[in-house]
């Protein structure tokens, strides 16, 4: 037979997170090694649950959950996801402005792929979530990166964006909170990456997973109320992070802005959705209670909480290390440090990486696996439990230690 290769279509999707460093990992796990896993925000290995009415209520409903639904999703989990944005503000969001998807990952495919035709450009964060520059190539577009700069708490840099809009871009992502970043935009600054929507005529993408999981005073805006009715918006969320349940598998868009002029496109969209059938029945019935019920993930982000512990202590003890500067994260679940580079010079932050867990069985991704430009970055994720996280990041400082 002959060589079967991959799609050309793939040819520049790349997901690092669970690319060749995942891989590493499992070899060295198969030798024997215990590897701490800092490479994927998942909170359920990490001691966390998710709140018992959640799994009773996907429990409870199982028994009527065999059938497929109605591919946007059963009319209780759009409701509620509908009367959430209400309750945010939003006031005329309905039912029919909602899609359910198996988890954020499955909208953003989807919503790409019926949207872009060969050639299109996207704007999308540098750094970002990897799969929106991933899911952007594999539906024929071009994602163009525009700078969050670092020096600015990782805010857009608006310069930016203008200079990087061509007669061919056709939306812009916002990830806000952001993933790798940790960043969350002010009032001002959604209004603003909104306006540059509205003046150039593009589509707003805003990836809002983490929107509940905010510290201090940080405090999160909706891309939809800023776009209003005159700028299209989808707005992705879903249950993966504030409810600890990535393994349910239940997210949802919700779209707002001028439908009349975006018929077609969802038109498209609902054909991709009743292609696929429907997302997770059994999850999808935990919708409601997760957005109706008592919200425990309040617990976990103020001090005392452990969201909120761990990224505090693992923002200390990282800018604690000689040469590593990390801006202090406003919510989500992760680090961004920098390595200085002169002190840490690295070509290839991906064998970085690896050398790392070969020397000290840890597991954290490469900056550039989030499309970020230089290689001096790594991401952690802020989910162990104090001590192991005291203990994670002293090695990575052991290991640091022996490369100056
Ligand atoms: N968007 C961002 C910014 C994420 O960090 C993640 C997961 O890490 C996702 C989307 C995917 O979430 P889901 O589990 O809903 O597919």
């Amino acid at each position: 037979m002959r060589k079967i290769r991959q799609s050309k279509k793939l040819r520049n999707v790349r997901y690092d997170v669970r690319g060749p460093i995942l891989v590493e990992a499992q070899r060295l796990e198969a030798e024997g090694h215990k590897i701490l896993k800092l490479n994927i925000g998942n909170p359920a290995p990490f001691g966390f649950e998710a709140p018992e009415a959640i799994v009773a209520d996907m429990v409870h409903n199982l028994p009527d959950a065999q059938g497929y639904s109605d591919s946007r999703g059963i009319y209780s989990a759009r409701t509620a996801v509908a009367q959430y944005y209400q309750s945010r503000g939003l006031k005329d969001v309905a039912v029919e402005d909602v899609f359910i998807g198996n988890g954020v990952s499955e909208m953003i495919s989807m919503v790409l792929q019926a949207f872009l035709d060969d050639g299109n450009e996207i704007l999308v964060p540098a750094p970002d979530y990897p799969l929106w520059t991933g899911a952007v190539s594999l539906s024929g577009g071009t994602p163009v990166h525009y700078r969050c700069d670092e020096e600015n708490g990782w805010m857009p840099d608006l310069a930016d964006i203008e200079s990087k809009i061509t007669e061919n871009t056709h939306g812009i992502v916002i990830i806000n909170p952001n993933n790798p970043t940790g960043a969350v935009y002010s009032k001002e600054m959604v209004a603003a990456l909104v306006d540059i929507a509205r003046r150039h005529d593009l589509v707003v993408f805003s990836d809002e997973i983490y929107e509940k999981i905010l510290f201090d005073d940080a405090v999160h805006h909706h891309a939809a109320q800023a776009a209003g009715s005159d700028v299209l918006c989808l707005t992705f969320s879903g249950l993966s992070k504030a409810y600890r349940v990535c393994g349910y598998r239940a997210g949802w868009v919700m779209v707002s802005g001028p439908q009349e002029l975006a018929e077609d496109f969802l038109e498209g969209l609902t054909t991709l959705s009743n292609m696929r059938m429907c997302a997770n029945v059994p999850a999808q019935h935990a919708i409601q209670t997760a957005l109706g019920g008592y919200q425990s993930i309040n617990e976990l982000i103020v001090p005392g909480g452990r969201f909120y512990e761990q990224a505090m202590l693992a923002d200390k003890l990282l800018n604690e290390i000689p040469g590593v500067t990390s801006v202090r994260p406003r919510g989500a679940l992760y680090c961004f440090p920098r390595l200085d580079p002169e002190m840490y010079p690295i070509d290839d932050d991906e064998s970085f990486v690896i050398e790392l867990l070969r020397a000290k069985k840890i597991l954290v991704t490469h900056g550039t696996g989030f499309n970020w430009f230089d290689t001096d970055h790594f991401r952690l994720v802020t989910l162990p439990d104090v001590d192991v996280l005291e203990e994670a990041i002293g090695r990575i400082a052991d290991f640091l230690a022996t490369r100056r």
